[in-house]
């Protein structure tokens, strides 16, 4: 989608106004882009239909591009549609809270069981029991079992011959003789949604009355997942998602039709098959993910509120031409500074150099030694980096209390930083070409 995008934004560059054909062209190519993730068609529709309806007319904020401007409407659609807010695990007024987990053969339930057990514990200082009532796949008391004892954590299960709503039950009077606040119950999956399995889920949730209905999704299944979810959602009454596999190489459409179709939030995403690779899960995370442009709004919002747009100007030009000096240095990393902090805001420029971003490293706490050295420069020094040679380094150490190799590290830095500034000052502009970025 980004390289889609990317071509589209290059086409528009004049500022102003949204104009209707500036959107047309940018939601042609953003509905063929989650067809292709494979978003659910109805769902495209009323979301471009939405974001075409917000999107024409606005005014182009100063720093953006009409195509800027289109993509953050888009962005921020597109998190709405997920849910928007971050939501959080069920928690019952009286313990134990119970969390039902369930979905088809393969989903990550029993994994999840134990991930959300984990994510309890250590996030929520909570004490979870966890309750094996899948007796139909041969092994999967005995894997519940081993994610407990690797989490040292208790697993309550009655073997594969009593009836999984008895487990249950059995699990929650356990849990509240032990006085264990969740009680999460892995429970049995089909290859398909039929009848005897809703049957099963059902019966268990009528006998223990879950605060917490999770259906499991495997996120590489695409299309079928909104089927699954929805049929999840019309016979249990679902209380929230987790996607899985979140870490593979899906397209993440799942997601958008998933809390589309059933109304429920995704609450958590599966990041791998190890324990604690469970995350809370972000729409606007997610969006930037659909979008393919890393946190680049963020970016562009911060940079908006805390660099003086003319100032900001007239440093592009200078980086531009390449005449930056150590005067504009010293203010730039000032600047740069306000925004927070320096590696937070490296990690959001996508598609940056990672290599040069290595090289840049620019210690906070040691700032204060950067200006110490720039302010032992001469007048001169400062406006002609080029002229530096092994005389005047000696005496800006010397002057200002470090070693030629500092002063060496920092000029190596200048140059970085000018490097990257200008990858900076581009993207802003919309400009920026290669992967992952706009
Ligand atoms: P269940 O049949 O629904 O209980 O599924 P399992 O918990 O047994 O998981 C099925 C497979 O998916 C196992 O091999 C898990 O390790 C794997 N799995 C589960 N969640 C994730 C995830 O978030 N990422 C990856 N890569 N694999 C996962
Ligand atoms: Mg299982």
């Amino acid at each position: 989608l980004a390289e889609r995008l990317q071509a589209t934004f290059d086409k528009m560059k004049s500022r102003g106004k949204v104009s209707e054909s500036d959107v047309k062209e940018m939601m042609r190519e953003v509905r063929l882009a989650l067809l292709e993730a494979d978003v659910n068609f109805k769902v495209v529709k009323k979301f471009v239909n939405a974001v075409k309806e917000r999107a024409v007319g606005q005014e182009v904020m100063k720093s953006l591009t009409p195509g800027q401007q289109v993509i953050k409407v888009v962005n921020e659609e597109l998190t709405a549609l997920m849910g928007g807010e971050q939501s959080k695990i069920a928690q019952a007024q009286k313990p134990p809270t119970v969390v039902m987990m369930v979905g088809l053969q393969g989903a990550g339930k029993t994994t999840t069981t134990a991930k959300v057990a984990n994510f309890l514990r250590k996030n929520n200082n909570r004490s979870p029991l966890m309750a094996a009532a899948d007796i139909y796949r041969p092994a999967a008391i005995d894997q519940l079992h081993t994610l407990g004892k690797q989490l040292d954590m208790p697993v309550f299960s009655l073997g594969d011959k009593e009836k999984p709503v008895e487990i249950a039950k059995g699990a929650v009077a356990q849990a509240k003789e032990d006085h264990q606040d969740y009680v999460l119950i892995d429970t049995a999956g089909r290859l398909h949604v039929d009848e005897e399995l809703m049957g099963e889920l059902q019966d268990i949730k009528e006998a223990v009355n879950p605060d917490e209905i999770l259906l499991v999704v495997d996120a590489m299944t695409g299309q079928d997942a909104v089927n699954v979810a929805e049929s999840f959602n019309e016979q249990l009454g679902l209380t929230g998602v987790v996607l899985t596999k979140l870490d593979g190489d899906t397209r993440g459409g799942a997601a958008l039709s998933v809390k589309s179709v059933t109304n429920t939030p995704i609450k958590f995403a599966g990041m791998g098959e190890k324990v604690d690779q469970l995350e809370p899960f972000h729409p606007e995370r997610m969006a930037s993910r659909i979008l393919g442009m890393g946190d680049v709004l963020s970016l562009i919002e911060k940079a908006q509120t805390n660099v003086d747009e003319e100032r900001a100007k007239e440093l592009e030009k200078k980086m531009r031409s390449a005449d930056l000096t150590f005067d504009d240095f010293l203010e730039q990393l000032e600047q740069v500074r306000s925004m927070g902090p320096l590696d937070e805001l490296l990690a959001m420029i996508p598609g940056a150099n990672k290599k040069a971003m290595k090289n840049i490293q620019i210690d906070e706490s040691q700032i204060g030694r950067v200006e110490a050295i720039v302010r032992s420069m001469t007048a001169y020094e400062k406006q002609n980096p080029s002229v530096m040679n092994a005389s005047r380094k000696r005496r800006i150490a010397k002057g200002s209390g470090t070693t030629i190799q500092d002063v060496n590290r920092l000029l190596k830095q200048f140059e970085d930083m000018k490097k990257m500034m200008k990858q900076m000052t581009s993207m802003q502009k919309g400009k920026k070409k290669g992967k992952g970025g706009f």
